[in-house]
Protein backbone atom coordinates (compact mmCIF):
# COMPACT_ATOMS: atom_id res chain seq x y z
CA UNK A 1 0.00 0.00 0.00
CA UNK A 2 3.00 2.02 -0.52
CA UNK A 3 2.21 4.76 -2.84
CA UNK A 4 4.04 8.06 -3.05
CA UNK A 5 1.03 11.02 -3.78
CA UNK A 6 2.02 12.73 -0.55
CA UNK A 7 2.57 16.53 -0.89
CA UNK A 8 6.57 17.56 -0.50
CA UNK A 9 5.20 19.75 2.41
CA UNK A 10 3.23 19.43 5.72
CA UNK A 11 3.48 16.12 6.73
CA UNK A 12 5.13 14.34 9.58
CA UNK A 13 6.53 10.41 9.55
CA UNK A 14 5.23 8.24 11.97
CA UNK A 15 6.77 5.09 13.08
CA UNK A 16 5.14 2.00 15.09
CA UNK A 17 7.85 -0.75 16.86
CA UNK A 18 6.19 -4.16 17.51
CA UNK A 19 7.35 -7.13 18.44
CA UNK A 20 5.17 -8.76 15.33
CA UNK A 21 5.29 -5.33 13.01
CA UNK A 22 7.00 -2.49 12.08
CA UNK A 23 4.61 0.34 10.56
CA UNK A 24 5.44 3.79 9.08
CA UNK A 25 3.12 6.33 7.65
CA UNK A 26 3.47 10.51 6.11
CA UNK A 27 0.63 11.74 8.54
CA UNK A 28 -0.94 15.32 8.02
CA UNK A 29 -1.82 17.68 10.10
CA UNK A 30 -5.62 16.47 10.40
CA UNK A 31 -4.48 12.98 10.60
CA UNK A 32 -4.69 11.79 7.49
CA UNK A 33 -2.35 8.99 6.20
CA UNK A 34 -0.95 9.73 2.51
CA UNK A 35 1.52 7.21 2.25
CA UNK A 36 2.43 4.21 4.69
CA UNK A 37 3.44 0.21 4.80
CA UNK A 38 4.31 -2.04 6.84
CA UNK A 39 6.43 -5.28 7.66
CA UNK A 40 7.05 -8.25 9.73
CA UNK A 41 9.71 -7.15 12.37
CA UNK A 42 12.36 -9.35 11.43
CA UNK A 43 14.55 -11.57 13.76
CA UNK A 44 18.23 -11.38 14.05
CA UNK A 45 20.83 -8.67 15.17
CA UNK A 46 20.24 -4.78 16.01
CA UNK A 47 21.73 -3.60 12.56
CA UNK A 48 19.44 -6.11 11.12
CA UNK A 49 16.36 -4.91 12.12
CA UNK A 50 17.37 -1.62 11.44
CA UNK A 51 18.38 -2.19 8.11
CA UNK A 52 14.67 -3.41 7.66
CA UNK A 53 13.20 -0.79 9.55
CA UNK A 54 15.56 2.23 7.17
CA UNK A 55 14.20 0.22 4.16
CA UNK A 56 10.78 0.84 5.15
CA UNK A 57 11.05 4.85 6.03
CA UNK A 58 12.63 4.75 3.16
CA UNK A 59 10.26 3.65 0.57
CA UNK A 60 7.52 5.64 2.46
CA UNK A 61 8.83 8.71 2.71
CA UNK A 62 9.45 8.90 -1.21
CA UNK A 63 10.54 12.63 -1.79
CA UNK A 64 9.04 13.64 0.79
CA UNK A 65 11.02 16.02 3.64
CA UNK A 66 9.22 15.43 6.90
CA UNK A 67 8.71 17.92 9.28
CA UNK A 68 9.29 15.81 12.07
CA UNK A 69 8.94 11.53 13.24
CA UNK A 70 7.51 10.65 15.77
CA UNK A 71 7.86 6.99 17.45
CA UNK A 72 5.65 4.68 19.42
CA UNK A 73 7.74 1.40 20.71
CA UNK A 74 7.29 -1.13 22.83
CA UNK A 75 8.93 -0.87 26.22
CA UNK A 76 10.75 -0.43 27.95
CA UNK A 77 12.16 2.57 26.87
CA UNK A 78 14.74 5.24 28.03
CA UNK A 79 12.62 8.06 27.06
CA UNK A 80 15.52 10.98 28.10
CA UNK A 81 18.23 9.28 25.89
CA UNK A 82 16.25 7.51 23.18
CA UNK A 83 16.79 3.97 23.91
CA UNK A 84 14.23 1.02 23.16
CA UNK A 85 14.79 -2.30 24.71
CA UNK A 86 11.46 -4.15 23.52
CA UNK A 87 10.72 -7.08 25.39
CA UNK A 88 9.78 -8.87 21.89
CA UNK A 89 12.49 -7.60 19.66
CA UNK A 90 15.65 -9.20 21.27
CA UNK A 91 17.99 -7.86 19.05
CA UNK A 92 17.20 -4.15 20.69
CA UNK A 93 18.43 -3.96 24.14
CA UNK A 94 19.25 -0.20 24.74
CA UNK A 95 19.01 0.62 21.46
CA UNK A 96 20.03 4.02 19.70
CA UNK A 97 16.96 4.38 18.14
CA UNK A 98 16.32 8.16 18.21
CA UNK A 99 19.53 8.81 16.83
CA UNK A 100 19.67 6.01 14.48
CA UNK A 101 16.55 7.39 12.67
CA UNK A 102 17.55 10.75 13.10
CA UNK A 103 20.42 10.00 11.02
CA UNK A 104 17.93 8.86 8.29
CA UNK A 105 15.76 11.83 8.62
CA UNK A 106 18.11 14.63 8.81
CA UNK A 107 17.78 17.52 11.65
CA UNK A 108 14.13 17.47 12.74
CA UNK A 109 12.49 17.23 16.32
CA UNK A 110 12.24 12.99 17.08
CA UNK A 111 10.08 12.09 19.67
CA UNK A 112 10.11 8.80 21.32
CA UNK A 113 6.59 7.30 23.25
CA UNK A 114 5.51 4.00 24.58
CA UNK A 115 3.41 2.31 22.80
CA UNK A 116 0.10 2.29 24.87
CA UNK A 117 0.62 5.83 25.11
CA UNK A 118 0.48 5.97 21.66
CA UNK A 119 -2.52 3.90 21.34
CA UNK A 120 -4.05 6.09 23.30
CA UNK A 121 -3.25 9.45 21.64
CA UNK A 122 -4.10 8.11 18.24
CA UNK A 123 -7.88 6.61 19.48
CA UNK A 124 -7.97 10.38 21.19
CA UNK A 125 -7.11 11.53 18.18
CA UNK A 126 -8.96 9.94 15.21
CA UNK A 127 -10.76 6.85 17.05
CA UNK A 128 -13.49 6.17 19.87
CA UNK A 129 -12.13 8.91 22.07
CA UNK A 130 -12.13 11.93 19.89
CA UNK A 131 -12.48 15.04 22.33
CA UNK A 132 -12.15 13.04 25.60
CA UNK A 133 -11.23 15.00 28.10
CA UNK A 134 -9.89 12.67 30.47
CA UNK A 135 -9.20 9.18 28.08
CA UNK A 136 -7.86 5.81 29.52
CA UNK A 137 -6.41 3.34 26.48
CA UNK A 138 -6.42 0.12 27.52
CA UNK A 139 -4.86 -2.38 24.64
CA UNK A 140 -5.13 -6.16 26.17
CA UNK A 141 -3.12 -8.39 24.22
CA UNK A 142 -0.24 -10.81 25.47
CA UNK A 143 0.07 -7.99 28.13
CA UNK A 144 -2.02 -5.54 29.59
CA UNK A 145 -0.38 -1.97 28.76
CA UNK A 146 -2.15 1.22 28.29
CA UNK A 147 -1.84 5.52 28.30
CA UNK A 148 -4.01 8.25 29.36
CA UNK A 149 -4.47 11.62 27.81
CA UNK A 150 -5.93 14.50 29.83
CA UNK A 151 -6.44 17.21 28.45
CA UNK A 152 -5.50 16.61 24.90
CA UNK A 153 -1.57 15.80 26.03
CA UNK A 154 -0.71 12.68 27.16
CA UNK A 155 0.52 12.11 30.56
CA UNK A 156 4.31 10.45 30.58
CA UNK A 157 5.04 10.55 33.72
CA UNK A 158 9.15 11.53 35.20
CA UNK A 159 9.92 7.98 33.70
CA UNK A 160 7.95 7.97 30.74
CA UNK A 161 6.12 4.93 32.58
CA UNK A 162 2.88 6.73 33.00
CA UNK A 163 -0.43 4.59 32.75
CA UNK A 164 0.82 0.99 33.57
CA UNK A 165 -2.68 0.16 33.55
CA UNK A 166 -1.90 -3.96 33.60
CA UNK A 167 0.01 -3.08 36.87
CA UNK A 168 -2.62 -1.72 39.06
CA UNK A 169 -3.20 -4.20 41.95
CA UNK A 170 -6.56 -5.25 42.11
CA UNK A 171 -6.17 -8.12 44.68
CA UNK A 172 -3.03 -7.82 47.12
CA UNK A 173 -3.52 -11.40 47.86
CA UNK A 174 -4.11 -12.59 44.04
CA UNK A 175 -2.16 -14.45 41.51
CA UNK A 176 1.32 -13.36 40.93
CA UNK A 177 2.75 -11.55 38.44
CA UNK A 178 5.27 -11.42 36.04
CA UNK A 179 6.67 -7.70 37.40
CA UNK A 180 7.16 -9.55 40.93
CA UNK A 181 4.25 -8.51 42.43
CA UNK A 182 0.41 -10.07 43.50
CA UNK A 183 -2.81 -9.60 41.89
CA UNK A 184 -1.90 -6.92 39.11
CA UNK A 185 -5.02 -6.80 36.20
CA UNK A 186 -2.67 -8.29 33.85
CA UNK A 187 -2.53 -11.45 35.75
CA UNK A 188 -5.68 -11.78 35.21
CA UNK A 189 -7.13 -10.19 31.85
CA UNK A 190 -3.75 -11.09 29.26
CA UNK A 191 -4.26 -13.30 26.66
CA UNK A 192 -1.69 -16.01 27.71
CA UNK A 193 -2.89 -15.38 31.03
CA UNK A 194 -7.23 -16.47 30.66
CA UNK A 195 -5.84 -19.12 28.71
CA UNK A 196 -3.90 -20.74 31.41
CA UNK A 197 -6.29 -19.75 34.26
CA UNK A 198 -9.05 -21.81 31.93
CA UNK A 199 -7.17 -24.91 31.38
CA UNK A 200 -6.82 -24.87 35.15
CA UNK A 201 -10.45 -24.79 35.04
CA UNK A 202 -10.42 -27.81 32.74
CA UNK A 203 -10.83 -26.30 29.50
CA UNK A 204 -8.74 -27.85 26.18
CA UNK A 205 -6.14 -28.87 28.78
CA UNK A 206 -4.35 -30.75 26.27
CA UNK A 207 -4.38 -28.64 23.24
CA UNK A 208 -2.25 -25.75 21.82
CA UNK A 209 -4.79 -22.83 22.01
CA UNK A 210 -4.55 -19.48 22.29
CA UNK A 211 -6.95 -16.26 23.61
CA UNK A 212 -9.03 -15.95 20.28
CA UNK A 213 -9.92 -19.92 20.65
CA UNK A 214 -11.22 -18.65 24.10
CA UNK A 215 -13.30 -15.79 22.96
CA UNK A 216 -14.71 -18.25 20.09
CA UNK A 217 -15.53 -20.65 22.93
CA UNK A 218 -17.09 -18.33 25.07
CA UNK A 219 -18.85 -16.94 21.92
CA UNK A 220 -20.45 -20.36 21.62
CA UNK A 221 -21.40 -20.34 25.47
CA UNK A 222 -19.05 -22.95 26.69
CA UNK A 223 -19.06 -22.09 30.68
CA UNK A 224 -15.20 -22.32 31.09
CA UNK A 225 -14.66 -20.08 28.94
CA UNK A 226 -17.13 -17.67 29.80
CA UNK A 227 -16.22 -17.45 33.69
CA UNK A 228 -12.53 -16.89 32.51
CA UNK A 229 -13.57 -14.10 30.44
CA UNK A 230 -15.60 -12.49 33.73
CA UNK A 231 -12.28 -13.12 35.54
CA UNK A 232 -10.78 -11.10 33.04
CA UNK A 233 -13.36 -8.34 32.99
CA UNK A 234 -13.65 -8.17 36.64
CA UNK A 235 -9.99 -7.50 36.77
CA UNK A 236 -10.13 -4.91 33.87
CA UNK A 237 -12.90 -3.26 35.38
CA UNK A 238 -11.56 -2.65 38.94
CA UNK A 239 -8.01 -1.45 37.40
CA UNK A 240 -10.49 1.49 35.23
CA UNK A 241 -12.20 2.27 38.40
CA UNK A 242 -9.26 2.15 40.28
CA UNK A 243 -8.12 4.79 37.21
CA UNK A 244 -11.05 6.81 36.83
CA UNK A 245 -11.62 7.96 40.70
CA UNK A 246 -8.06 8.42 40.71
CA UNK A 247 -8.08 11.52 37.62
CA UNK A 248 -11.29 11.59 36.85
CA UNK A 249 -11.68 9.70 33.81
CA UNK A 250 -14.39 10.38 31.50
CA UNK A 251 -13.54 7.36 28.53
CA UNK A 252 -12.21 4.44 28.45
CA UNK A 253 -11.24 2.89 24.94
CA UNK A 254 -9.78 -0.75 25.17
CA UNK A 255 -8.10 -2.15 22.16
CA UNK A 256 -5.54 -4.85 21.59
CA UNK A 257 -6.11 -8.78 20.51
CA UNK A 258 -7.64 -9.84 22.76
CA UNK A 259 -10.16 -6.83 22.56
CA UNK A 260 -11.26 -8.53 18.91
CA UNK A 261 -13.15 -10.75 21.24
CA UNK A 262 -15.93 -8.45 21.19
CA UNK A 263 -18.69 -8.65 23.52
CA UNK A 264 -17.39 -11.66 25.62
CA UNK A 265 -14.63 -9.52 26.90
CA UNK A 266 -16.76 -5.75 26.40
CA UNK A 267 -20.49 -6.91 28.27
CA UNK A 268 -18.92 -8.19 31.38
CA UNK A 269 -16.04 -4.97 31.28
CA UNK A 270 -18.82 -2.40 31.25
CA UNK A 271 -21.28 -4.65 34.00
CA UNK A 272 -18.54 -4.90 36.10
CA UNK A 273 -17.48 -1.02 35.77
CA UNK A 274 -21.16 -0.44 36.43
CA UNK A 275 -21.57 -1.95 39.67
CA UNK A 276 -18.01 -0.84 40.79
CA UNK A 277 -18.38 2.59 39.43
CA UNK A 278 -20.30 3.97 42.50
CA UNK A 279 -19.34 7.78 43.27
CA UNK A 280 -21.10 10.57 41.09
CA UNK A 281 -18.25 11.72 39.38
CA UNK A 282 -17.79 7.95 37.17
CA UNK A 283 -20.79 6.93 36.56
CA UNK A 284 -21.39 7.86 33.02
CA UNK A 285 -18.36 6.60 32.37
CA UNK A 286 -18.03 5.32 29.07
CA UNK A 287 -16.20 2.01 28.00
CA UNK A 288 -15.88 1.65 24.05
CA UNK A 289 -13.74 -0.87 22.21
CA UNK A 290 -11.38 0.66 19.74
CA UNK A 291 -11.91 1.61 16.24
CA UNK A 292 -8.77 2.11 15.09
CA UNK A 293 -6.40 -0.82 13.42
CA UNK A 294 -3.61 1.53 12.90
CA UNK A 295 -3.87 3.70 16.86
CA UNK A 296 -0.59 3.40 17.63
CA UNK A 297 1.17 4.62 14.40
CA UNK A 298 -1.41 7.65 14.24
CA UNK A 299 -0.75 8.36 18.21
CA UNK A 300 3.15 8.60 16.89
CA UNK A 301 2.35 10.56 14.25
CA UNK A 302 0.32 13.30 16.88
CA UNK A 303 3.13 13.37 19.04
CA UNK A 304 5.03 14.09 16.20
CA UNK A 305 2.86 17.19 15.37
CA UNK A 306 2.70 18.09 18.98
CA UNK A 307 6.12 18.41 18.87
CA UNK A 308 6.35 20.86 16.23
CA UNK A 309 3.30 23.18 18.18
ZN1 LIG B 1 2.19 -6.82 37.60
Amino acid sequence: MSDHAAPARGTVLGIDIGGTKLAAALVSADGTILAGDRIRTPDGGADQVFAALGELIERVRGDATPLAVGIGSAGPLDQRHGLVSPVNIPGWRNFPLVDRVRALTGDVPVTLGMDGHCFALGEYWSGAGRGAKTLLGIVVSTGVGGGLVVDGKPLIGQSGNAAHIGHVVVDQDGEACACGSYGCVEAYASGPRMVARAKRRGWRTEEDVDAAVLAADAAAGDELALATFDDGAQALAAGIVATAVTVDLTTVVIGGGVAKAGPVLFDPVQAWVKRLAQLPFITELAVEPAQLDNAGLLGAAHQAWAALA
